[in-house]
C-alpha cells in the first residue's frame, strides 16, 4: 500500500531534498507518494520535520505514524504539545563528518596557536613550538553522535580526550564521566573544551560563572552545541580577566548574532555563523527511508527522542 510522506522542512530545502529523498525511499523497497503539501492531513503517514519547517500544529496529522526531524537538536520540536507521535532526532554520517572536520579545524588551530603564528601584524620571530597533542587534555562535553564522534577523532590524533554525558557510558580511548562530580572532574582537565550537548532543562547555562571556572587558567572553549549552554555574561567576564584564552563560538541566544552583540568585537572571540555542520540530504535521506522501513516492518525506530531527557 502507498504511504503518504510529508515533507515538512524548510520550503527552501524541498529542492535539495526531493531526489535524494525519493532515491532513498525506492531503495528501502517503498511504495510511496512524497509531497511538500497533502490537501488531507489527517492522510499523512509520516511526517520529515524540521523546527524551522511550516508545522507548528501536529493535532490534525491523527495518522502520522512517526515524526522524523531533519535537525540534531530537536529543543523547538519535543516540547510542542500537539506532537504525541514518535519523533526521531537526525543521525547523519555526513553530519556527523562535517562537525568532526570542524572541531578539528578550530581545536587544531588553538592547539598549535596558529593565531600567532599567523595573523602576527608586525615582524617578531618568536619561536616557541606547540605542544604535541598528547601533552593537551581535551574535555567533550556531550558523547552522542557527534560528540563520541568528535572525541574519538581528537583520541585518534593523540588528544588525550575526557568526555562528559548523562548517563555512564563505556568509549575506548576516552576518559569518560557523568553526574555533577564527573563534570567537574572533566572541567579541570580540559585545556580544550567543546560543547556537544542537546539543549535542554538541564544544560541551558550549564557553563555559568562557577563552572567556567572550573577550567584550567588559560582554557579555550569550542561551542558548536546551543548558545544557551552559556551564560554570554560570564563568559565574557572569564575571557577579560584572562582566565579564558579564547572563545570560538558558532551558535547563540539569538541568530544571526545581533550586531551590537560583544561577541563580534571581542579579541578573543571568533565568531562563525551557526555552520560548524549541517544536515546532507543523500545521507540524511538514506537515514529517513531505513527509519520508515523498519516502522513499516514493526520494528522499533532509531534515535528516538525522549520527551523526559529533553533529547
Ligand atoms: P545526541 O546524540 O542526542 O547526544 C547528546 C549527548 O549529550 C549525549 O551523550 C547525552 O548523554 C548528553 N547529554 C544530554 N543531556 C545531558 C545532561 N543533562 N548532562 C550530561 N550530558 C547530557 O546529540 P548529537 O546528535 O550528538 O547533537 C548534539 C547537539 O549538537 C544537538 O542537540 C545540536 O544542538 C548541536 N548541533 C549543532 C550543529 C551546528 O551546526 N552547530 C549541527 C548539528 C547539531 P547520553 O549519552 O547519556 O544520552
Amino acid at each position: 500500500m502507498t504511504i503518504n510522506i510529508l515533507f515538512a522542512g524548510h520550503v527552501s530545502r524541498w529542492p535539495d531534498y526531493r531526489e535524494p529523498l525519493e532515491t532513498a525511499l525506492r531503495a528501502a523497497g517503498l511504495e510511496f507518494d512524497l509531497r511538500p503539501e497533502f490537501a488531507d492531513p489527517a492522510q499523512v503517514d509520516y511526517i520529515i520535520v524540521a523546527p524551522n519547517g511550516p508545522i507548528s500544529d501536529f493535532s490534525p496529522y491523527r495518522r502520522a505514524r512517526a515524526v522524523l526531524s531533519l535537525w540534531a537538536g530537536v529543543e523547538g520540536l519535543i516540547d510542542n504539545p500537539t506532537l504525541n507521535q514518535p519523533l526521531t532526532r537526525m543521525v547523519d554520517a555526513g553530519l556527523t563528518e562535517g562537525m568532526v572536520e570542524w572541531v578539528t579545524g578550530h581545536v587544531l588551530r588553538h592547539h598549535l596557536g596558529m593565531d600567532a603564528q599567523i595573523c602576527a601584524t608586525e615582524p617578531r620571530w618568536h619561536p616557541v613550538a606547540p605542544p604535541l597533542a598528547r601533552d593537551r587534555p581535551i574535555g567533550v562535553l556531550g558523547l552522542g553522535a557527534l560528540g563520541c564522534a568528535v572525541a574519538q577523532s581528537l583520541s585518534r590524533l593523540n588528544f588525550p580526550v575526557n568526555g562528559w554525558s548523562r548517563r555512564d557510558k563505556s568509549i575506548a580511548g576516552i576518559a569518560t564521566r557523568h553526574g555533577d562530580t564527573g563534570l567537574r572532574e572533566t572541567l579541570a582537565q580540559s585545556q580544550i573544551l567543546v560543547l556537544l550537548l542537546p539543549l535542554t532543562p538541564q544544560t541551558e547555562n550549564l557553563m555559568n560563572a562557577e563552572r567556567l571556572s572550573l577550567l584550567p587558567r588559560g582554557a579555550i572553549l569550542v561551542n558548536p552545541a546551543r548558545g544557551q549552554i552559556i551564560d554570554d555574561e560570564a563568559l565574557l567576564a572569564a575571557l577579560d580577566r584572562g582566565d579564558l584564552a579564547h572563545a570560538t563560538l558558532d551558535v547563540f541566544r539569538q541568530e544571526p548574532l545581533p550586531p551590537s552583540h560583544p561577541f563580534w568585537s571581542h579579541p578573543q572571540v571568533t565568531v562563525t555563523p551557526h555552520i560548524a555542520s549541517e544536515t546532507r540530504p543523500r545521507s540524511a535521506s538514506e537515514a529517513i527511508a531505513e527509519n520508515i522501513r523498519r516502522c513499516e516492518d514493526g520494528k522499533p525506530l532509531l534515535h528516538l527522542a525522549d520527551p523526559n531527557a529533553g533529547y
